[in-house]
């Protein structure tokens, strides 16, 4: 039997997942469990540079593992860990630290809009987020990082580290692919010209847990316009696309071709499409939070898994580098 190709992702544990993050990258992960062997983690060392306060991260970090649960990632064909229970990551970060130039990771872009939104915290962390993501895949040997268009920047980064690296010390690292979905940039509720994103506030996004009621009320609050306008066209008919039923994707979808949307109806259609899209996920997700312990469980099997592998990289890093003594 051939071995599978290694699929790695992360999400940090900083907040509820909204549908940009379940159509950039959490549906995909569910679809490549099937194919790859999956690495799904838990990014809190990530998480931990931007604003946040240390008396919530433990929640959020199980509230993530209940999302990675409850929306169909099963232990049983995937492994997922917390990034810092397995040291070896910020380890190898520190090695690809010495052969990163500092200049690549001031051209970022994410550490630029970071920076702009935390102007009183731009810490290093923030600077060198893309190495330790660039250690987190590799420490796998990943072939492939599924993740949202926001990322793309850093996975090519990923693949210039592993470059920089193998030049100096021989060929170790594979160069990993990112995959994107079809819909890899969902934008914000109130300013299509902009991702949603957790910062910028709940108003501008749908969590994949919120209640129906919520979902109607910040549906009804969304952008709308009396004229023609590509931003918010496009906007509403990726999630007539992604979530709408056949038969709204038809009534509405033609209302699109003749640029007459009546918005109000479109609204609460779409409100009920996504709660439905999501309901056996609200529930499952309440019926596990019921059982802590089978969490952690699942995410300590995990770190014990993906460790074993993360050490195998981490002697042959230490020996190319020459930090082993013979
Ligand atoms: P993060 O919150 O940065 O850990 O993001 C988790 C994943 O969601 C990453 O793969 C992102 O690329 C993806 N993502 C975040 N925001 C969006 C968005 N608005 N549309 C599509 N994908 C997104």
């Amino acid at each position: 039997m051939t071995k599978k190709q290694t699929i790695f992702s992360a999400i940090q544990p900083s907040g509820e997942l909204h549908i940009g993050n379940y159509l950039g990258a959490l549906k995909n992960f569910v679809e490549l469990q099937d194919k790859y062997d999956c690495f799904f983690f838990i990014a809190d060392y990530h998480s931990i540079s931007g604003e946040y306060n240390p008396k919530e991260k433990s929640k959020q970090i199980f509230d993530l593992a209940l999302d990675f649960l409850a929306i169909g990632l099963d232990p049983q064909k995937c492994t997922i860990a917390v990034q810092s229970q397995i040291p070896e990551h910020t380890e190898l970060a520190w090695i690809f630290n010495t052969v990163t130039p500092l200049a690549e990771l001031q051209r970022m872009t994410q550490f630029k809009d970071k920076s702009q939104n935390q102007d009183q915290n731009i810490n290093m962390g923030l600077l060198d987020y893309p190495v330790l993501q660039a250690a987190d895949i590799l420490i796998y040997k990943a072939y492939g990082v599924p993740v949202g268009q926001d990322q793309i920047q850093h996975i090519e980064l990923t693949r210039k580290i592993a470059r920089f690296f193998n030049n100096k010390f021989g060929e170790t690292f594979p160069e990993p692919k990112d995959l994107i979905t079809k819909t890899p940039k969902i934008m914000s509720l109130i300013d299509p010209t902009k991702k949603m994103s957790k910062s910028h506030g709940k108003k501008s996004c749908i969590g994949i847990n919120d209640e129906p009621e919520m979902i109607k009320k910040k549906m009804r609050k969304a952008v709308s316009t009396t004229e023609y306008n590509e931003d918010i066209y496009s906007f509403y008919a990726s999630l007539l696309e992604n979530f709408g039923t056949e038969k709204n994707k038809k009534y509405f979808l033609e209302q699109f071709k003749n640029k007459d949307i009546k918005f109000s109806e479109l609204k609460d259609a779409l409100a009920e499409d996504i709660s439905n899209h999501f309901k056996d996920f609200r529930e499952k997700r309440k019926e596990l939070e019921k059982d802590p312990e089978k969490v952690k469980n699942i995410l300590s099997e995990g770190a014990e898994k993906a460790r074993v592998i993360a050490k195998k990289t981490m002697r042959e890093v230490k020996e190319k580098v020459g930090v082993i003594m013979g």
